[in-house]
């Protein structure tokens, strides 16, 4: 994927036509009031941020549609933001603080369907309030108390189409130059507050097999498509499962099915497509070819590998289920440490059900301190 730096138009603050290669910017009234107060002041800082921009619908594709909300925040910590064109009408975007040490990193977009947040006491639902809306408010609160710390050299970015296609992390790459100093990644996704050990690979696998059509009273004349095919699937029911220490179980679902034309015509042609969470030195592909029927073929459609990322002594980790961009961001760093971890539950992420609490929200901030201050001095 080819990502191309170009103008951007919704913050230019000058009328600039000229098209840059960046449009870089700084705010220029910035706010020190929030959150250093107190512990209650900090947890509604981080519940306002995160309703803020959960109001936007930023869908995957539709990111830029939380971009002056995002921006308002940024403003906040008196950030220099560049903005990355990676498609039309989307963007990442890259806020630094003096010359990046530590880059902190989630998501710009979110799942359908959009659903606007609603707040109760110390809980926000909503679409995006864990996955991954929250996870920007933490990580920009940590900024925040990190500046005022003293902490000068800090880096944050927010990237496009993490739910389908990476495409935002792999034009983020372009942007390593300006990073190449910092010493980690901490990639945000709900893991409830627990450092990732490290993520399964994806492997998506399509089952095809062929048959002869035939009319459906005369099925010898044919040869269905479909039966060779449940058996096949029934045989990989029957495999054992295969198990990684570090990243526990390699699970595989039967996502998608079709084949046959008509109730009354012999199937010839069907196909199943799977995605397999797997594991190092997986054995599950060269499996499931042995166990193909003699009309079947296995196509792998996609593949991306597992890693295991290095532990943080003295921080609690755990195997986390799903997939993210942090293998594609450390390239950002030029290979240096990834970190995968935030506030939430990916039990609710992508559900009707999504939300985040302060309490969640504040215990992230409270991680992401220890965290980034034990990377920024050298003691992981
Ligand atoms: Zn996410």
């Amino acid at each position: 994927m080819c990502a191309r730096h170009v103008g951007f138009s919704v913050f230019r603050r000058r009328p600039d036509f000229s098209a840059p290669d960046t449009d870089t910017m700084t705010a220029s009234q910035p706010d020190h009031t929030a959150p250093n107060d107190t512990s209650a002041a900090r947890t509604s800082w981080l519940l306002d941020r995160t309703e803020a921009l959960c109001r936007d619908d930023t869908t995957t594709g539709r990111e830029d549609q939380g971009l002056p909300n995002l921006r308002s925040v940024l403003d906040e910590l008196d950030a220099k933001v560049q903005l990355q064109q990676v498609a039309p009408n989307r963007h990442n975007v890259l806020a630094t603080w003096g010359k990046p040490k530590l880059l902190f990193s989630t998501h710009l977009d979110t799942v359908p369907p959009f659903l606007p947040p609603r707040r109760s006491g110390d809980l926000l639902q909503g679409r995006g309030t864990c996955d991954a809306k929250g996870q920007i408010a933490a990580q920009l609160a940590t900024i925040k108390e990190l500046l005022a710390r003293g902490h000068t050299d800090l880096a944050w970015l927010g990237v496009v189409g993490e739910e389908t296609d990476s495409i935002g992390a792999t034009a983020a790459g372009a942007l390593a130059p300006q990073l190449a100093e910092c010493v980690a990644v901490i990639n945000g996704e709900p893991t409830e507050n627990k450092l990732a050990t490290g993520q399964r690979g994806s492997l998506q696998l399509q089952l095809l097999t062929k048959g002869v059509a035939a009319h459906s009273g005369m099925p010898e004349l044919g040869h269905s498509a479909l039966w060779p095919l449940l058996d096949w699937l029934q045989r990989m029911r029957e495999l054992s499962c295969e198990v990684d220490p570090d990243l526990g179980p390699e699970i595989w679902n039967l996502g998608v099915m079709s084949g046959g034309a008509a109730p009354n015509i012999i199937p010839a042609h069907a196909d199943a497509r799977l995605f397999v969470r797997s594991i190092r030195e997986s054995t599950f592909e060269q499996r499931a070819r042995k166990l193909a029927p003699k009309e079947g073929e296995l196509k792998q459609l996609s593949f991306t590998p597992p890693e295991v990322f290095a532990r943080v002594p003295g921080f609690e980790h755990a195997v986390v289920p799903f997939g993210s961009d942090a293998p594609r961001l450390r390239q950002l760093v030029g290979g240096q440490r990834v970190v995968l971890c935030g506030p939430g539950t990916i039990k609710v992420a992508h559900t009707l059900d999504e939300y985040i609490t302060g309490t969640e929200l504040t215990l992230g901030y409270d991680l992401l301190i220890k965290l980034a201050t034990t990377l920024l001095e050298g003691r992981a």
